[in-house]
């Protein structure tokens, strides 16, 4: 936790609210949050750690803090991580603590791109956080983004579509609701939405 009001006698400190973005998978959660790194320098993303490997492109520090199954359980047991959570039953995923909590300090807006489990977790440990869920369209759309590449199986095809099913049904745990129909006035709203914060600097 953080402290959001100085102690008496202590110079006031201004500090930001997080926010929180997540939503059912292939919705554009990264594609919104790349627009904002892209068009919104002043908004810090966190770099969350992950034991899955880069892919091509994606920079040590950049995209991911990339550790090591064994350097991911020190994090853990260290209690450096907001929220972790294992995502698509395969690589865990987790926010540093230090950094969000400096940024928040300094009152910089600052937001987090991460699965339900993992806002439901903040939501436990921050609960004055902003909860924003990114939505599709409609279903037919999720669907298409969902399956678009077309190089599941059948089978993978339909547990796709059961967990998308559940986790549209998460919409009601969240503060606002962002509909994603196109990714930059997606990622506007989102920036817009932090930045009417009482507290934060720009207000
Ligand atoms: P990808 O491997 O495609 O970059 O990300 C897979 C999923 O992991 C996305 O749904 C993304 O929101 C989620 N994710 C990324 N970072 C974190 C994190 O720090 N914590 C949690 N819980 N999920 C994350």
């Amino acid at each position: 936790m953080y402290d959001r009001t100085a102690a008496a006698g202590e110079p006031e400190r201004r500090v930001a609210r997080l926010t929180v973005l997540a939503g059912p998978t292939a919705v554009g959660k990264g594609t919104v949050a790349a627009a904002i790194r892209r068009d919104h320098p002043d908004v810090w993303i966190s770099v969350s750690a992950t034991t899955r490997r880069p892919r091509p492109g994606e920079i040590h520090g950049v995209h991911y803090w990339f550790v090591s199954d064994e350097e991911f359980d020190r994090m853990i047991a260290a209690d450096e991580l907001l929220e972790w959570a294992v995502v698509h039953g395969a690589n865990r995923y987790g926010t540093p603590r230090g950094a969000v909590l400096d940024k928040l300090t300094e009152g910089r807006p600052a937001l987090l791109e991460i699965d339900l489990q993992g806002a439901r977790q903040v939501r436990q440990t921050m609960p004055e956080a902003l909860f924003v869920f990114l939505s599709p369209p409609d279903w037919d759309e999720l669907v298409r983004r969902l399956l678009g590449r077309g190089t599941e199986s059948p089978e993978e095809q339909e547990r796709r579509l059961e967990t998308a099913r559940m986790e549209l049904a998460a919409e009601k745990e969240f503060d606002v609701t962002i509909v994603n129909t196109e990714v930059r006035a997606a990622a506007d709203e989102l920036v817009a939405l932090m930045r009417s914060y009482p507290d934060s600097p720009e207000a």
